[in-house]
């Protein structure tokens, strides 16, 4: 009896080609609660393997889902409806280092902290740092435009990404951008960072790299009440400072980080601040006194700087542990990662509270307090279904209230499958109908990952039947 992996063990290694029942569940989720429905998995090594395999899916009338590490937090690697999923997890070489523009060619599986290892000996570091950076991919981190606690001053990956290779829906393979400053023609390479792998499968990236600091120091600010804590953030940088790193813990995520860290952490505090300042000595010198003035004047308890490298390092683990340690509080959670202007801070985190409270949920914030980066987790066990309705329309509130005050869906995590139907909130029907004729272009069938990003009816005139429904198989 033939099956679906037959033909693509025509092109892959057998060993690199998985329909086992067990494994296609395990790639049929993401690090959201999203679980969907996966047909096969393909595990391809080259470029001339991706576009093979991409070319024969289509033939088969098969939908593709590009995959880096499946750390994705809404639901952006979850296939549905048995789509194949292309993992880029073995295209994991760096190419090439380049230490005078300086730049680095990688393959997309690369995981985001390897390429900082590989080049640290030249005093150089790859700048977006994802708090998943142990696991997550270069390639997932174009597909969405990842930030980091360092993207504060640094800017995100769009920021980094200086040319890629990309294989389209058809197989053709596409170079984009390279390291001239300004490549001639149209942007199309900012267009496909956070292109969530709709327009296509990244299988080489070209990063910018960038020089260590002379010097940094990193601080611990702890605050009797979250108010103070945001009057600190406008405080930094209405003075003047844009710390390389500005990171906002409320007391509950505190508890559950300090139990698993043991840092040392303010856990008596309503909310603690991360900053970290570098420069050169003198700037760092002069960085430090502006934050330990405001830290004084908005009524911080203690600024704690950290004394040496391992110190800094446990700040650093505390901080990028904070979502493991939800599970101390609860088996699973929701995630939402909106950014809301830095002046409305204070009010939204309070109305979270409030959402919290009316629905009766345990929410823990941690999250990019310099850019307004919210990130409110929900935790909950998704095993009680009536606790799981209460998570959603709580999610729903919590969107709401951020885009009230002006603010956006995600600012580093995409929008993937969750966050899918609330596009209408921020964007008019023509700007979903442009966006869908520009992926269109890329993707004219519709291939690559479909049923992401977009709402369904986003192109104008497209019949919707029931917007908010998600194919068979999926759960949310
Ligand atoms: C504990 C934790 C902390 C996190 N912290 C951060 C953070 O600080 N900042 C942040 O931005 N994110 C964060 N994330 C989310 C996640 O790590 C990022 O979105 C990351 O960029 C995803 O990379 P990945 O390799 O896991 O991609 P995946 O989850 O495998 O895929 C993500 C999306 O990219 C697409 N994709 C993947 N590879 C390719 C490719 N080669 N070509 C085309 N499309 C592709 C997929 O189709 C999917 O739509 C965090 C996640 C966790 C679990």
């Amino acid at each position: 009896m033939s099956t679906l992996r037959d033909p693509f063990e025509r092109l892959l290694d057998p060993a690199r080609v998985i329909d086992h029942a067990l494994e296609r569940r395990l790639y049929s989720r993401d690090g959201s609660i999203a679980q969907g429905d996966c047909g096969l998995v393909v595990l391809p090594e080259t470029t001339a393997e991706v576009a093979a395999c991409v070319r024969l899916a289509g033939e088969l009338g098969l939908a593709v889902v590009p995959r880096g590490s499946g750390t994705g937090l809404c639901g952006g690697a979850v296939p549905l409806e048995g789509a194949i999923v292309l993992s880029v997890a073995r295209m994991g070489a760096i190419l090439e280092i380049d230490p005078e523009v300086p730049c680095a060619r990688v393959q997309p599986g690369v995981l985001n902290l390897d390429l900082t290892t590989a080049v640290r000996h030249l005093g150089l570091h790859y700048a977006p740092d994802p708090s998943s950076q142990q696991a997550c991919s270069i390639g997932g981190n174009v597909a969405t435009n990842a930030g980091g606690p360092h993207c504060l001053a640094s800017g995100v990956t769009a920021q980094h990404v200086l040319g890629m290779e990309i294989v389209l829906a058809d197989g053709e393979v596409l170079r984009l951008g390279g390291t001239a400053p300004d490549p001639p023609g149209y942007d199309l390479r900012g267009f496909v960072v956070g292109g969530e792998g709709t327009l296509g499968v990244v299988t080489e990236v070209t990063v910018r790299l960038t020089r260590d600091p002379a010097q940094v120091r990193t601080m611990l600010l702890d605050f009797p009440t979250v108010r103070a804590a945001g009057e600190a953030v406008g405080g930094i940088i209405g003075g003047g400072v844009i710390p390389a790193a500005m990171e906002m813990m409320d007391q509950r995520m505190t508890i559950a980080v300090e139990a698993f860290v043991h840092a040392d952490l303010p856990v008596d505090a309503a909310a603690m601040l991360l900053v970290e300042v570098d420069g050169t000595p003198a700037e760092v010198a002069a960085h430090v006194a502006v934050v330990e003035e405001v830290g004084a004047r908005t009524g911080a308890r203690r600024v704690r700087v950290a004394r040496d490298e391992a110190e800094r390092a446990l700040f650093w683990k505390a901080r990028k542990s904070a979502f493991g340690a939800v599970a101390r509080v609860a088996p699973n959670y929701y995630l939402h990662d909106c950014v809301v202007p830095r002046t409305r801070l204070i009010e939204v985190l309070e109305r979270i509270e409030a959402i919290a409270a009316e629905f009766d949920l345990v929410i823990m914030n941690v999250f990019h307090a310099g850019d307004g980066n919210l990130h409110p987790l929900i935790a909950f066990d998704r095993r009680d279904a009536e606790q799981v309705e209460r998570v959603h329309a709580a999610g729903t509130a919590i969107i709401e209230a951020c885009v009230a005050v002006g603010g956006v869906l995600s600012g580093e995590h995409g929008i993937g499958l969750e966050k899918r139907d609330f596009m209408p909130l921020t964007f008019s029907a023509v700007d979903l109908d442009a966006q869908a004729r520009a992926r269109d272009a890329f993707d004219p069938e519709g291939r690559m990952n479909p049923a992401k990003v977009l709402p369904l009816g986003s192109r104008c005139g497209e019949l919707v039947l029931d917007a908010g429904s998600l194919p068979p198989g999926t759960w949310l």
